[in-house]
């Protein structure tokens, strides 16, 4: 399945340090391991793990052709042997592929071998608000507002190309180098193909499920709207609103709208994630709302953050 490359070539050609890079990061691709697009005729060399999925295991990939790095899903054939899991991935790249914008993951290349699916996406190499979290518990509101406004924009930009994501989570809110949120995974995703189309069903279980989902009333865009409404106060808060130690539990408090408000949180933040949180899909805001929102447009919203924010408070003038 491999080029006929020699190894020496490869190791030349990786180990050269006039590329982009520099020498030190270069290291970190293992000449040893190498994935082969024959579609396209191009090399990859493995480097180290960004995360994994229910799929995936997703690695950074050099191009030796163009000396690029990109993110590559990789997905063992013997995982998607049943048609649904297949489907999920076919979903996935066909939904993706014709995105183009700064806030979504950009779609690369999609291509297969004996044992493995590769979906290669633009690389975000800050992994995810997930791994903020992780390390900061809780985010200022001047970053929530950063944070929002880009995952707003990819939004837009996704329902006006009539998708709907439907697992917008804050693993699936990807930051690059440069600390810009990439929306990502479009596993769930689905098209409506006419004005005014509701959807019925989800095949998987979206994390911020909204209400209308789960009860299977009939569901659209604004069960996007729903999941940032989750997202927003998954970032101040530090813990979803509707977090239990059961899902069944969970649910019931989704279909009840049961959830409660810190007085740590700006009234400011409160109107706004109370907005997104209603459980009439009519009533909560459109994007274009959100982003005039008061919590928007009456308090600080940094241009750009340090990526010192992914692990300590930043101070803001
Ligand atoms: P699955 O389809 O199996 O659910 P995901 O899309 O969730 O896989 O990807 C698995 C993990 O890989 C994610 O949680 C994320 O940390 C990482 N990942 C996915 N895409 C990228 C990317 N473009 N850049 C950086 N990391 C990524």
């Amino acid at each position: 399945i491999y080029s006929t490359s020699p190894m020496k070539e490869l190791r030349t050609r990786v180990n050269k340090s006039d590329n982009a890079r520099g020498p030190t990061e270069s290291d970190q691709f293992d000449p040893n391991f190498i994935i082969y697009d024959n579609t396209t005729d191009t090399t990859y060399l493995r480097g180290r793990l960004l995360g994994k999925g229910g799929f995936a295991r997703c690695y950074e990939l050099l191009d030796l052709n163009s000396n690029k790095i990109y993110a590559g899903k990789i997905i063992s054939k013997t995982r998607i042997a049943k048609p649904h899991q297949r489907q999920k991935i076919i979903r996935e790249v066909d939904l993706q592929k014709n995105l183009k914008h700064r806030n979504v993951v950009e779609f690369h290349s999609f291509f297969e071998d004996d044992e493995n699916v590769y979906i290669i996406l633009e690389n975000c190499s800050r992994k995810s608000l997930v791994h903020v979290i992780k390390h900061r518990k809780t985010l200022t509101e001047p970053e929530v507002r950063y944070y929002l406004q880009q995952l707003v924009e990819g939004a837009k930009y996704t329902h006006n190309n009539n998708i709907i994501h439907r697992d917008l989570k804050l693993g699936n809110m990807l930051l690059n180098e440069q600390m810009e949120l990439k929306i990502a995974d479009f596993g769930l995703a689905t098209r409506l193909d006419f004005e005014g189309e509701k959807k019925m069903t989800v095949c998987g279980t979206p994390n911020y499920i909204a209400p209308e989902v789960l009860l299977k009333k009939g569901h659209s865009f604004s069960a996007d709207i729903w999941a940032i409404g989750c997202i927003m106060y998954a970032l101040l808060v530090g813990r979803p609103p509707f977090e239990t130690t059961t899902l069944k539990e969970t649910y019931l408090r989704i279909t009840e709208n049961t959830y409660t408000l810190p007085n740590s949180l700006s009234t400011l933040a409160k109107n706004l994630i109370r907005k997104c949180l209603s459980p009439i899909p009519e009533q909560r805001p459109s994007l274009d709302q959100i982003i005039q929102d008061d919590f928007f447009t009456c308090a600080y919203l940094p241009k750009v953050l340090s990526p010192a924010c992914c692990f300590s408070v930043p101070k803001f003038p």
